[in-house]
């Protein structure tokens, strides 16, 4: 629940007048809200949740009026605000939550708002859209015959930009030009056209009895607007998307805006088009690979209620809403949730508390649920819908393991004799297959076969990565790239250094020599850079201009390939190796996810998952297709451990370039570790302990691990274990309140 801390942005009847002491929070990380001074102007007054700029140190920044002021600054020293922006008030709710969210994850305040106002400019008007129409009268000139043609475009219809004019008339930018400075043309402000927005009257599709059930629950609690949550749980292909559509035009019907969130920004390109051929547009769409132009007009018009659907990337969260009625979190399980730079936070988690704070409903859909969410809905805190069968009845493709103790391939090759043999199959039956092998790249790991030195990043503690497509090693921790040395660096060895391991790229080399007919496409992160080209592969896939996909996880989610009938797991066991809290949920959830796209229209579909663990949970949980009871003995092992979500994991991760003064840091947080909660809980502190990427962009990295039972609120105790110890300026102290990443 929201901190106990009041919060007068919350009263929006309070306003202040000049001579008024107010809190200004700025969008600046380390800093709380600072006092300014209300100018004594005519008719000047600010309310909570106004944009402002005010005077900070020697810059001008845009901030916004949190409540009235502390006055802890003496009269003299306070500075007045400058400015109020023009544009309309940060909702109440969105103030709230921004408290909220700096005091869960322990971050200032301001730099949560700094997530909040990541569009500054968004906060000033936009320019006023400008049109050309003809002087009347047209002054006497030459006119050549573009110009003419020109002019004649002008005689009707609304007045139009002058590309659009130029465009119309076949004639040059330049003609254009030419034709204002000559007096024949002016220039006149128009309106800007409104962006057509999403009509939730169009009717669906008509739903089966399971999904039109899960639908009437989820319109239904949209109409009630009372907070609550449900998980929506059911099989790939069941429809998912479909029934939460639903909700999301029950809350079109009620004029309340909706928020989208999805992981990824690939997974947009076929989510948008169904958007589209049930709602007749497309939503505002938020996400990084969007211009700084777009961005600042989706702000605006969110905070305008202008846009009553937006999709988008975690971050969307923080956008001000003024009126938001339903949040649905699709993929609710994907780590991609959690941002893990800059203010650490869960934004599916994040989700729920706005959906509290503003009262109304989250949907978090997922056709393999976290073990978080899976535990609220079977404690009864969530609700749960559940779609039990594919659409249209296609079957669950079978999963079969391929023991790669006894199938093993030989040297440097990686498919074994059954998978070879699908892919053989599938191809002569003109379907397609995807071989999914989660490592870009060509090979994990360079060693010299003479003195045994493996290339490694000199930043990181990580191995570097050769990239054939680019003929570059590189380390995917921090970026860093360079060539690949002709001779070992460490015994001067000449051709000694061999490649080990398999990546995408070496797999398709094996690919190409065992089926040379076969059309071939690789899809990493190297490659499907953004939405167009994701949607060029799924026009590729449908197309049928491709016959294999290797893949990493970037396929495994999202897409809907007709033809794809075989799901070949080159690496089943990858995910598993590491003692990450998670990793069984995550291998399983991810190869779940993948043999969901074998066979998801009329083609019955196959997986094979090649594993030297066949008698893994996680491998026989696949198998079985017995996913309740995985997670039921995951729940079983976290409760016995007192691991989330049964407890709580707060980590610290102290970094620096300076060694020595990191370790010092460590061990002093260590020695004043908190040992019992407030009641006389059990609290226990692991480490000091060396980050599994010990070295990081040269950075030292020391973890220690707080884990306390779920009762206790972990946030006090934190922030009383740190106020203990003050770190010098050169190192770092991150604090990750529910980590995903142990690294
Ligand atoms: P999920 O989100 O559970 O994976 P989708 O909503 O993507 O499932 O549905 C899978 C496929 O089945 C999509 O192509 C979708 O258009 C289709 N589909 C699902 N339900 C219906 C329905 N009631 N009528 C027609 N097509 C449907
Ligand atoms: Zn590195």
């Amino acid at each position: 629940m929201p901190d106990s801390r009041t919060n007068i942005a919350a009263d929006d009847h309070h306003r202040f007048t000049a001579g008024d002491r107010v809190s200004v929070l700025l969008p600046v990380p380390l800093a709380g809200p600072y006092d300014y001074l209300v100018p004594d102007e005519d008719d000047f007054d600010l309310a909570p949740g106004d944009a402002v700029v005010v005077p900070f140190g020697p810059r001008r920044l845009r901030g916004v009026v949190w409540g009235p002021g502390t006055g802890e600054v003496a009269a003299a020293k306070l500075r007045p605000v400058e400015a109020r922006c023009d544009a309309p008030p940060l909702p109440a709710v969105l103030c709230r939550f921004v408290d909220w969210v700096a005091a869960y994850t322990l971050y200032p305040r301001g730099a949560v708002l700094k997530m909040v106002l990541s569009m500054p400019e968004a906060l000033d008007p936009p320019a006023p859209a400008t049109a050309l129409v003809a002087a009347d009268p047209v002054p006497d000139l030459r006119l050549t015959p573009p110009r003419q043609r020109v002019l004649a475009a002008t005689a009707d219809g609304p007045p139009r930009t002058a590309r659009e004019l130029a465009l119309e008339a076949g004639a040059s930018p330049a003609v254009v030009r030419g034709l204002v400075k000559a007096g024949a043309l002016r220039e006149v402000t128009v309106a800007p056209s409104a962006d057509p927005v999403p009509d939730g009257a169009r009717p669906g599709p008509a739903l089966s009895p399971a999904q039109a059930a899960a639908a009437g629950e989820l319109a239904a609690a949209v109409q009630r607007g009372e907070f609550s949550v449900t998980l929506l749980d059911g099989v790939p292909g069941s429809g998912k998307t479909e029934v939460y559509f639903q909700a999301v035009a029950a809350a079109l019907a009620k004029g309340q805006q909706v928020l989208v969130l999805l992981p990824e920004i690939a997974l947009g390109a076929q989510w948008l088009l169904r958007f589209r051929e049930r709602f007749g547009v497309e939503p505002a769409q938020w996400h990084s690979e969007l211009t700084q132009a777009t961005r600042r007009r989706t702000w605006r018009a969110v905070a305008e209620g202008k846009a009553p659907v937006v999709v988008g990337a975690r971050s969307a969260l923080f956008l001000p809403f003024p009126d938001l009625g339903l949040i649905v979190v699709d993929e609710e399980h994907d780590a991609a949730f959690k941002q893990e730079d800059g203010v650490v936070y869960n934004a599916r988690d994040m989700a729920v508390v706005r959906a509290r704070l503003g009262g109304f409903p989250a949907v978090l859909v997922s056709a393999t649920p976290s073990l978080e969410s899976d535990v609220n809905a079977g404690g009864g805190r969530y609700a749960r819908l559940h779609l039990p069968a594919r659409h249209g009845g296609a079957e669950a493709p079978a999963v079969q393991l391929v023991d790669m103790r006894t199938d093993h391939p030989p040297r440097d090759r990686w498919l074994s004799a059954a998978l070879c043999q699908a892919v053989e199959t599938t191809l002569e039956a003109g379907e397609q297959g995807l071989l999914f092998l989660n490592r870009r790249g060509y090979a994990p790991l360079t060693l010299c076969r003479a003195c045994g030195h493996r290339l490694q990043c000199p930043q990181c503690t990580a191995w570097l990565v050769e990239h054939r497509l680019t003929g570059r090693l590189q380390c995917h921790h921090c970026g860093h790239t360079g060539a690949l040395p002709d001779s070992c660096p460490q015994c001067g060895g000449t051709d000694s250094l061999a490649a080990c391991g398999p990546g995408v790229e070496r797999l398709a080399e094996e690919v190409r020599r065992l089926f040379p007919e076969a059309r071939l496409m690789v899809a990493t992160s190297d490659t499907i850079t953004g939405p167009r080209a994701a949607a060029e592969l799924v026009r590729r896939m449908e197309a049928k201009e491709v016959d294999l996909i290797i893949g990493t996880q970037i396929v495994a989610k999202g897409y809907h390939f007709p033809l794809l009938t075989l799901v070949g797991v080159v690496d089943g066991d990858l995910g598993l190796a590491g003692g990450d809290l998670r990793a069984a949920e995550r291998t399983f959830q991810l190869l779940y996810q993948v043999a969901g796209r074998a066979g998801r229209a009329a083609h019955p579909g196959r997986v094979m998952v090649q594993t030297y663990m066949p008698d893994h949970a996680v491998m026989q949980a696949l198998a079985s297709g017995d996913r309740d009871a995985f997670l039921a003995a995951e729940a079983q092992a976290r409760r016995d451990t007192a691991m989330p979500p049964f407890g709580r994991l707060v980590a610290l991760i102290v970094s620096g370039r300076d060694e020595r003064a990191v370790d010092g840091v460590a061990r002093a947080l260590a020695r004043r570790a908190p040992t019992k909660g407030p009641s006389g809980e059990p609290i226990l502190v692991l480490g000091p302990a060396p980050a599994p990427l010990a070295l990081l962009r040269g950075q030292h990295r020391r973890r220690l691990l707080l884990r306390a039972p779920r009762e206790v609120a972990v946030q006090g105790l934190v922030r009383a274990w740190l106020a203990q110890v003050t770190p010098p300026a050169k190192v770092r102290v991150r604090v990750d309140v529910d980590p995903y990443s142990f690294m």
